[in-house]
């Protein structure tokens, strides 16, 4: 890095690298505290593992089955926590698991386990179903040696949007937040301790060094390039999930069906999500470079549909079927290489001198992996009053709009009660949903949009005015950072969209400085990136040039 094109910049408490949920999760807390973090993300932000997991907010019924009772009980008052803080981000979700003979757990074995779970969540949270129950409940499900089943609950996220709610409240209370800057190096004094962190823009290639006493390695499956391992042997394994992604009316449901894949024993599951119906997942080693986006084999698709088949033999469905697949990479920590889907989610902290790594863990826990990582930069950090209120007001917005959102709620759905949020009538249900991703920033949404807005996007449930706020206020540097994270339109519209590009051009044209030839690369771009990521497998065409 040349000396004459670093900037040098303000200090900030500590630094955060890397913007997926672990990162945000941090910089939420560091905000909370008082502290003045600046979080940087190479990519975009939720460009990694955190927009494309299964979407659980779970206790994780198999750690369980392993024993590690304290992992679950942690991930299960996580859910119950995330329930009651964000509705409408992180909604309740109910599971059925049809039980066989000879083939997966006994209802036994499954009993035990709920009983527990509920136990762990305070609540009884878990049914038996009888067989006749099972088939009225799972229209098509396989019959043969079929003995009954069990239902239980859980919760579901958007996980993008809950990386960005956290970074932008985040922002909104103080703190900074850079995506499409990646941190390059970790700056020393003669003792070792951190003094900062040199960073580039990954767009003009400048470079700046910003100072810190702290930094905080938050970037998942890439921890070991900046901090690598300090216990001999025991190193990142990145393993890679894929799902595949259909339309909800093949199959509509409600619920989760979770079984057990006749190749392998692991759980798969069938889920329904914003309308969409997805299946997966599997666990593999990924070969791949991990700076690159992952996608599926046909392999993991061949494997999915199989599970699909012996679990509802009669759906008439096929890849043929398939939208759009999204597959990502598991930041898992290993050491004896044991089958994938038998490695440890837990997650580890590494100190060195002001560098914290915090990598492992879950969607579902991000808060404790932010606690550990908090109380390892403790020493490090000034002593500001715990909960301090940071500087942008964002809590009392947020309490006028709760209290707006709430009503309309109570007084069916009419967002004339919301505060700004003008003379449309959404159903209760889409109020909480713009709640819980967006928070105080409706407000913002609502100022920007207007009645016919607050429409749904084709056969979506996103609305255009989530386009629009994206576009103008979420910080997005590519068409694609727009359709795939601040709202998941690639992944539910045919083509990832791209049938409806005009209109989309046309709505969102006016929040953005594009010019025509700006918005061509990046219709271009996207494309590409859909094809070679998102596409179904097995209609990957040859990416542009
Ligand atoms: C298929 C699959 C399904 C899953 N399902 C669930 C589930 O249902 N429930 C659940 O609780 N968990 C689930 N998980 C686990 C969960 O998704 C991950 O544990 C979590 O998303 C990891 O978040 P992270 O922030 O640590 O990593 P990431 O989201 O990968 O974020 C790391 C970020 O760091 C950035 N970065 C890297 N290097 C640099 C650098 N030098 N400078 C700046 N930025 C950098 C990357 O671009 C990346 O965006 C699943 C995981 C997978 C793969």
């Amino acid at each position: 890095m040349k000396e004459d094109r670093i900037s040098i910049e303000k200090r900030y408490d500590l630094v955060i690298v890397g913007g997926g949920v672990t990162g945000a999760g941090v910089f939420h807390a560091a905000v909370q505290r008082g502290l003045c973090p600046l979080l940087v993300e190479a990519n975009d932000f939720a460009w990694g593992t955190s927009s494309r997991s299964s979407k659980m907010v779970h206790g994780g019924l198999r750690y369980l089955k392993e024993g590690k009772f304290l992992l679950t009980r942690a991930a299960v008052r996580e859910r119950q926590r995330l329930l009651s803080v964000y509705p409408g981000l992180v909604d309740p979700l109910n599971f059925i698991m049809p039980l066989y003979d000879g083939h997966g757990p006994s209802m036994g074995a499954m009993k035990f386990g709920l009983s527990l779970y509920s136990l762990m969540a305070g609540e009884k949270q878990h049914e038996i179903f009888s067989r006749a129950q099972i088939l009225g409940q799972v229209p098509k499900v396989c019959q043969t040696s079929l003995l009954s089943g069990v239902g239980f609950k859980d919760a579901q996220v958007d996980d993008a949007r809950l990386v960005l709610r956290l970074i932008f409240d985040g922002c909104d209370q103080g703190g900074v937040a850079q995506n499409y800057t990646r941190a390059t190096a970790i700056g020393r004094n003669a003792k070792g301790d951190v003094t900062g962190v040199h960073l580039k823009d990954t767009r003009t290639g400048q470079g700046r060094l910003v100072k810190t006493p702290v930094v905080i390695n938050a970037t998942g499956a890439f921890a070991e390039t900046l901090h690598p391992s300090p216990v001999k042997g025991f190193h990142i394994r990145p393993l890679r999930g894929s799902h595949l992604i259909f339309p909800g009316k093949l199959y509509p449901m409600d619920r989760v069906i979770s079984f057990i894949h006749p190749q392998d024993n692991r759980a798969v599951f069938l889920f329904p999500w914003e309308g969409c119906l997805v299946l997966g997942t599997t666990d593999v080693d990924h070969k791949g470079d991990v700076s690159k986006e992952p996608c599926i084999t046909k392999e993991e698709a061949d494997y999915l549909m199989e599970g699909l088949a012996h679990i509802l033999p009669d759906l008439k469905v096929s890849l043929a079927d398939c939208i759009a697949s999204i597959a990502g990479v598991r930041p898992i920590l290993s050491k004896k290489k044991v089958a994938a889907s038998k490695e440890s989610r837990e997650h580890v902290v590494w100190k060195e001198g002001g560098l914290i790594t915090v990598t492992g863990g879950k969607l579902t826990t991000f808060q404790l992996l932010a606690r550990d990582a908090m109380k390892a930069a403790q020493k490090y950090l000034p002593r500001y009053p715990k909960n301090k209120p940071g500087p942008g007001g964002g809590a009392g917005a947020e309490s006028t709009l709760k209290s707006g959102l709430k009503k309309g709620i109570e007084y069916g759905g009419s967002t004339e009660s919301v505060p700004g949020l003008g003379p449309g009538r959404l159903s209760p249900k889409a109020i909480l949903r713009l709640w819980g991703r967006y928070g105080a920033r409706v407000l913002d949404m609502a100022a920007i949009c207007c009645e016919e807005d607050f429409t749904p996007i084709g056969t979506t449930q996103t609305l255009w005015a989530e386009l629009c706020h994206g576009a103008r206020h979420e910080q997005i540097r590519h068409l694609s950072d727009l359709l795939l994270r601040r709202v998941r339109i690639g992944l539910f519209l045919p083509h990832g969209g791209m049938d409806m590009i005009a209109e989309i051009q046309a709505r969102i044209g006016p929040h953005l400085a594009w010019d025509d030839a700006r918005w061509a690369r990046e219709k271009k771009a996207y494309e590409r990136v859909w094809q070679d990521a998102y596409a179904p497998p097995g209609r990957r065409m040859k990416s542009p040039k």
